[in-house]
């Protein structure tokens, strides 16, 4: 499993959204509009699946 990450539009990091999913999870997720509170910048963001990707080590 890997952290579901998107990328803060403000500070063009990229920021963990608490999903945790393998690529066949995200894939077949159904995953709908999700806010986040980012905690790069503070703003709410809106995310979809199309925004998002997973971090490449997985932590192991
Ligand atoms: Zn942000």
């Amino acid at each position: 499993m890997s952290q579901v990450l998107i990328e803060c539009p403000e500070t063009k990091r990229p920021v963990a959204t608490g999903w945790d999913l393998d690529w066949a999870g995200l894939e077949a997720a159904s995953i709908g509009e999700q806010t986040l509170v980012c905690p790069e910048c503070g703003k709410e963001h809106r995310w979809t699946k199309d925004d998002a990707w997973l971090r490449a080590d997985g932590g192991g």
